[in-house]
């Protein structure tokens, strides 16, 4: 009689209900939990085997990838064509089978130059995010030369080894950002003979990093300590993607341009067609003429350019992409059953006032902050369950000092 009780402790299906029933010590397991048990297994086994990559990242061709990308990333339509074919070259290049026809696949860095706020992180995250890869985004201006007052280089990979949650084999294949590589550009055009910390001496140091090599990294980062285990880390397959504003690059440019003008046809000095994006015209010789040393340029061999952000672009930015700040808003306001709207006119007040301060596409989510705030405060203790903002609705909530301020942080 007992027996005929007997259940899954799971699910409660009865004995007869089941095609088996595993007794445990004071339990009992039906084959239909088991197997659910046994995929939920896998799924977590696979999320945490990272050794090989994904096969669903393989089938992505570089238009699939310039896809994903435009969802995320507005306008920037050079810069996305170059990294989704770099990024499709060099995943090509780490899953190559070993062949002895001596043709090595070389590395394909990749190096943007624009300007601060026109997304060149956003571009390497996406990446990051579509590759589901780990990525570290470390800034050129804090490393320094081993031995100084600063960070080793190394440490670029202690981040991508802490991004990777320690996992070795997933480090060895992330992507390392590396933001603001002109500010270790040299300062003049000779290479001078005292040494300058933060300059030269970091690119010589890059080097090999960015080349492929394999380097002992402290795992907690800091300083080298004697007693501390080293990860060795092989940076072959890490795709390394650097970023910088280069500002006043664009006299180099012009300067080459003018002279290449001159030189052969003088009729064609129209050639510089777009005056206001000259970086579209941007070539290796040019980061060599800011300062960067030819042996880095080379280990950067994908040259890209970042258009500057008009009006059209961050108003698209503000409602288009897949996680816009506005869509942001209404998800916020959603969550206390607040129907958020907001007009064009005021879309366009938001953008004109970004551009007027210059604050770019980093200002717009800061504007809409300050127009917000107070909304954001009162709406969930109230009975009030739409906000309408309008044009004079952000007016108000600007004020000339609040876009002072943002000018300041920006
Ligand atoms: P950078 O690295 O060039 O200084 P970021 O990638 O940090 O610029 O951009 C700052 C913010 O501006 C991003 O978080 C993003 O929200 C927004 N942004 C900038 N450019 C774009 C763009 N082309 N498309 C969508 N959002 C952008």
């Amino acid at each position: 009689m007992a027996k005929e009780e007997l259940e899954c402790s799971f699910c409660g299906r009865k004995k007869p209900e089941t095609s088996l029933l595993i007794a445990g010590l004071d339990a009992h397991i039906c084959d239909r939990c088991i197997e659910q048990a046994h995929g939920i297994v896998l799924e977590e086994s696979k999320q945490s085997d990272n050794t090989e990559l994904s096969s669903e990242l393989m089938l992505k061709k570089p238009q699939q990838i310039k896809t994903f990308l435009d969802e995320y990333i507005i306008g920037q339509e050079y810069t996305k064509k170059v990294m989704s074919v770099a990024v499709y070259n060099h995943y090509k290049r780490l899953l190559q089978p070993a062949t002895d026809d001596d043709i090595e696949i070389q590395k394909s860095n990749i190096i943007m130059v624009g300007q601060t706020g026109t997304g060149k992180t956003l571009m390497a995250k996406t990446v990051a995010r579509m590759l589901n890869v780990p990525l570290a985004i470390v800034d050129a201006t804090v490393l320094t030369e081993a031995g100084y007052v600063g960070e080793d280089v190394e440490s670029i990979l202690t981040r991508l080894l802490q991004a990777a949650d320690y996992n070795l084999e997933k480090a060895e294949k992330g992507i390392v950002f590396i933001d603001e590589i002109d500010k270790i550009a040299r300062k003049s055009d000779n290479p001078s003979i005292t040494r300058d910390v933060s300059g030269e001496g970091v690119q010589q140091a890059l080097l090999k990093l960015l080349e492929g090599t394999v380097v002992n990294v402290p795992p907690k980062g800091g300083r080298k300590h004697p007693d501390q285990k080293f990860i060795e880390v092989n940076t072959e397959h890490i795709l390394f993607i650097a970023g910088g504003a280069f500002d006043g690059i664009e006299r180099h440019i012009s300067k080459r341009l003018n002279m290449t003008a001159i030189g052969y046809k003088a009729s064609h000095d129209d050639e510089i067609a777009d005056p206001d994006n000259i970086l579209q015209y941007i070539i290796p010789k040019d980061l060599k003429d800011f300062g960067l040393i030819p042996e880095i340029i080379g280990r950067l061999p994908v040259l890209t350019y970042m258009d500057p952000l008009d009006a059209k672009t961050l108003r698209a930015i503000l409602t288009e992409p897949k996680n816009a700040i506005i869509k942001q808003y209404k998800k916020l306001f959603s969550m206390d059953d607040v129907e958020f709207s907001i007009t064009e006119g005021a879309l366009e007040f938001i953008v004109k006032k970004a551009i007027e301060y210059k604050l770019g596409a980093r200002g717009l989510r800061s504007l809409c902050e300050e127009i917000l705030t107070d909304a954001m405060f009162e709406l969930p203790s109230s009975d009030e369950k739409k906000l309408h903002v309008s044009k004079s609705y952000a007016e108000g909530k600007l004020s000339k000092t609040t876009l002072k301020k943002l000018k300041a942080v920006s």
